[in-house]
């Protein structure tokens, strides 16, 4: 397959974008909207251009068609598209606040008359491109990892102001805490019991053999416990003193 071509930047209302059909990533919005209002939209979108074909020529002057209409497809930033959608047209009246004052939201300007618009990359490619392009932008930052120094260090210089980098101060805590002592562990969790060590049961039954079996341990005790279900249900089959177990 060929690869996308860069065809330009431009600014587009967001009416005109479609998300990409299936993406299958399910974005942070409300981090992507903090950091937009904070930081504006500093990446663009990344939009499939799909050019119109070219029109046929009719020589019936009287059968009017609508030109067909290009078609624009985020493959990536579409929970940014979606983050601007929630922030919806005009002033959100959200001005941001730091340590050196109150500036305007950094998607609206807190201008009534902002319209909804992303800054898109448009590319050209195949439909097979556009679908992998999709799946390896949302991949690829899933496959990565971080240095939780480098990362504390870079966070040590927000000063405690950690409003639109997807940070909280309870994260940046855990984030520096030493790891836990033996002795605080054994502190927080209780000493294991006999029962941890008891095997797990598990298995896939057809919903029918479920309700069946439901149905035959209705009259547990414990309704809303399984295995006390199971265990109602081998002490009516085969009562042994194993049965006082659970
Ligand atoms: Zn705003």
């Amino acid at each position: 397959m060929p690869q996308a071509t860069y065809e330009g930047t431009v600014t587009v209302p967001l009416a005109d974008l479609q998300p990409f059909p299936g993406n299958a990533k399910r974005g942070d919005v409300g981090t992507l909207l903090a950091s937009l209002r904070r930081h504006g939209q500093y990446r663009s979108l990344v939009v499939q251009h799909v050019h119109p074909p070219a029109p046929e020529i009719s020589t019936d002057s009287a059968t009017h068609v609508d030109a067909p209409r290009r078609r624009l497809v985020v493959l990536a930033g579409n929970h940014t598209a979606q983050a601007l959608n929630l922030h919806g047209a005009g002033d959100c009246g959200q001005p941001v606040q730091d340590d050196t004052g109150t500036r305007p939201c950094g998607v609206c300007g807190n201008n009534p008359a902002w319209e909804l618009t992303a800054r898109c990359e448009l590319v050209i490619c195949d439909e097979d491109t556009a679908r992998r392009i999709n799946l390896v932008d949302n991949r690829s930052s899933d496959l990565g990892s971080y240095d939780a120094d480098a990362l504390a260090e870079l966070l040590s210089f927000l000063d405690n102001d950690y409003a639109g980098s997807g940070y909280q101060e309870a994260d940046v805590t855990r984030l520096l805490a030493p790891p836990p002592s033996m002795e605080e562990l054994v502190d927080s969790y209780r000493d294991p019991e006999d029962e941890d060590m008891w095997p797990v049961l598990r298995f896939t039954v057809p919903p029918e053999v479920r309700d069946h079996f439901y149905d035959l341990t209705a009259d547990c005790l414990t309704p809303g416990d399984d295995t006390a279900r199971f265990q109602h249900l081998l002490d009516r089959v085969a009562p042994t003193p194993l049965g006082d177990a659970v």
